[in-house]
């Protein structure tokens, strides 16, 4: 698996004229590979999730999966959102086998799918309960067996745990690395916390706003060590401060004067 986001930008027109919210992204993906982008609200995040997602149209410069060019959805991205996109009606199982359905995936392989993915996200038990059954967190992993269902090549991710308390986040996160550990799946997940970005990623890059851009890539890997005392030491400290200041920066031409 390759993605490659090259050279996009996006412009809103909006009642206060044309407003630039991605300007000349770059980023990429390889195989197996955890990144995460983050920025502050605002930043363009979402744009730029949904326009890989195939959900927004850029207005220039191309994204590609292995070398071929997105022009919509497709099942080679599986997508999680923050907001619960559960079908409330249908049963935690039928919530997983809905898509595959509509992806024309044969009876027995979408049952024999979302059992092996809910129960690769510990929800084996909860298979005929119903969304509002359930907590935040497993509403969450309920999404996530969904989109791994489909076994896309890459999952993309839009602050999946950003609705979710600290301490269910922060058991989320944990269970993510594990998840992705064990499928060996892509991941790109996007998020305005910089802490998690940090302590999920292999590779984070930082977006500033005002126009949506990225200032900068970094090498983290905190990724293998699932415990958030990690988040406590001097190095990933140093890591939170960096970013946070790339974050904060304004570009000259954004700055009020008295
Ligand atoms: P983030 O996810 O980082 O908070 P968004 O991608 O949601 O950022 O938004 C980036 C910028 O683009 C914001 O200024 C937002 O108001 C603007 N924007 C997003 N979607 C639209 C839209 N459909 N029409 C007009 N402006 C939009
Ligand atoms: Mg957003």
């Amino acid at each position: 698996m390759h993605l490659e986001v090259d050279q996009i930008h996006k412009f809103f027109q909006t009642r206060h004229g044309k407003i630039m919210a991605l300007q000349n992204i770059n980023l990429h993906v390889e195989g197996g590979e955890f990144v995460c982008v983050v920025g502050a609200s605002g930043s363009g995040k979402s744009t730029l999730l949904r326009i890989i997602a195939g959900l927004e149209t850029q207005s220039a410069g191309k994204v590609t999966v292995d070398q071929q060019e997105i022009i919509g959805p497709g099942a080679d991205r599986g997508m999680v959102f923050q907001r619960y996109t559960l079908y409330p009606w249908l049963s935690v199982l039928e919530n997983v086998t809905f898509g595959l359905k509509l992806q024309g995936v044969p009876k027995k392989e979408r049952y024999e799918r979302a059992y092996y993915y809910l129960n690769v996200v510990g929800l084996g038990p909860f298979q005929e309960a119903l969304p509002k059954q359930l907590s935040g967190g497993m509403k969450q992993r309920v999404a996530i067996a969904r989109a791994l269902a489909s076994q896309p090549k890459i999952l993309l991710m839009d602050e999946p745990f950003g609705a979710l308390d600290v301490l269910t986040k922060e058991n989320m996160q944990q269970f993510l690395l594990e998840i992705w550990e064990q499928t060996e799946t892509s991941i790109l997940l996007i998020t305005h916390d910089v802490e998690e970005a940090i302590f999920l990623g292999q590779r984070i890059y930082v977006m500033a706003a005002h126009p949506g851009r990225i200032k900068e890539e970094l090498k983290v890997d905190f990724s293998h060590h699932h415990g958030d005392e990690i988040k406590r030491s001097p190095e990933f400290i140093d890591y939170k401060y960096h970013v946070m200041q790339l974050m904060r920066e304004v570009p000259v031409e954004a700055v009020q004067t008295p």
